[in-house]
């Protein structure tokens, strides 16, 4: 089966890779088609297919974006696939979604200075360089300052839903990341549906929201997932006739797996690209 990989980031994110080295290492490990996918961000885009394009004949790039999203009060990431960068309501609505970012990164900065850290926000600035500031940039000033070891305790003891630094965003809902996504020619994934910890019930009502919005595939391998993780998405597919998508999730040289390495779809899936695949 051709290798793709439809979920990653780069350094404009919470990625530790430039765009270029990204495509590097996709060639190294034979992806065919690569979408670049950054939190809320599609800053990283022009220098990927610029550095795709001296290897025109070994892979195709695809423009996408991660958008957190609000919905009922949980955060929620869809994927948008194939989309047009320089489209305006797009342009409109991932402005509006860096400002968000902005904000809360202040709220949490001064979370943090309560709880000891000086200069938060400062900090976390030098830390995230030019990229969009996410929590694994406070995940990363929490090591920093010895409040924890490792990024998985920052966002167990900090930054997490419900702890002491987590600060409630004022996301796009589902309805307007589908929207603007569709309108900037793209297709909307609902990425990795058993990160959120939901319930069997509320995941079908995510899934069923999702649809009913116009929602097009579900991801339904993300990453390190299991075999038995894979075969319900792959079920809720057939459940909502929706396509699958696949992605790495790759965030550089932390992840766990590299990109493309994630497990094939299970057969009976209906793959989403072969929307971009002659
Ligand atoms: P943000 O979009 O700024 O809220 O940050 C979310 C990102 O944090 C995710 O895309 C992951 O890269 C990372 N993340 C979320 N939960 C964890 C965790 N428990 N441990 C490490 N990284 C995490
Ligand atoms: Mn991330
Ligand atoms: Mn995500
Ligand atoms: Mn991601």
């Amino acid at each position: 089966m051709m290798i793709v990989d439809l979920h990653c980031h780069s350094h404009y994110s919470d990625g530790t890779l430039s765009p270029h080295a990204l495509i590097e290492q996709a060639i190294a490990h034979k992806v065919k088609l690569l979408a670049l996918t950054d939190h809320d961000t599609c800053a990283g885009i022009q220098a990927l297919k610029q550095a795709s394009l001296t290897h025109a004949s070994l892979i195709k790039v695809l423009p996408g974006i991660e958008f957190s999203v609000r919905w009922k009060k949980l955060d929620i990431h869809l994927v948008g696939l194939n989309i047009d960068v320089a489209h305006d309501k797009l342009s409109f609505y991932v402005m509006q979604q860096q400002e968000a970012r902005l904000k809360r990164a202040h709220k949490i900065a001064e979370s943090l200075e309560h709880l000891g850290i000086s200069n938060a926000f400062a900090k976390v600035v030098a830390i995230a360089q030019n990229a969009s500031i996410g929590r694994p940039h406070f995940a990363q000033l929490l090591i920093n300052e010895k409040k924890v070891n490792h990024a998985k305790a920052a966002f167990k003891q900090y930054l997490g839903r419900g702890r002491p630094a987590y600060v409630a965003t004022e996301w796009l809902s589902l309805a307007e990341a589908i929207a603007v996504i569709q309108a900037a020619g793209g297709m909307a994934v609902l990425a990795h549906p058993l990160k959120y910890k939901l319930t069997h019930t509320k995941l079908h009502e995510l899934v069923m929201a999702f649809k009913a919005a116009g929602g097009q595939a579900l991801e339904v391998v993300s990453g390190t997932s299991t075999l038995k993780e894979r075969n319900e998405m792959s079920k809720l597919c057939q459940t909502y006739d929706l396509f699958a998508s696949s992605g790495s999730d790759y965030h550089g040289n932390f992840s766990r797996i590299g990109l493309g390495q994630q497990s094939a779809l299970p057969e009976e899936c209906q793959p989403i690209w072969q929307h971009w695949i002659i």
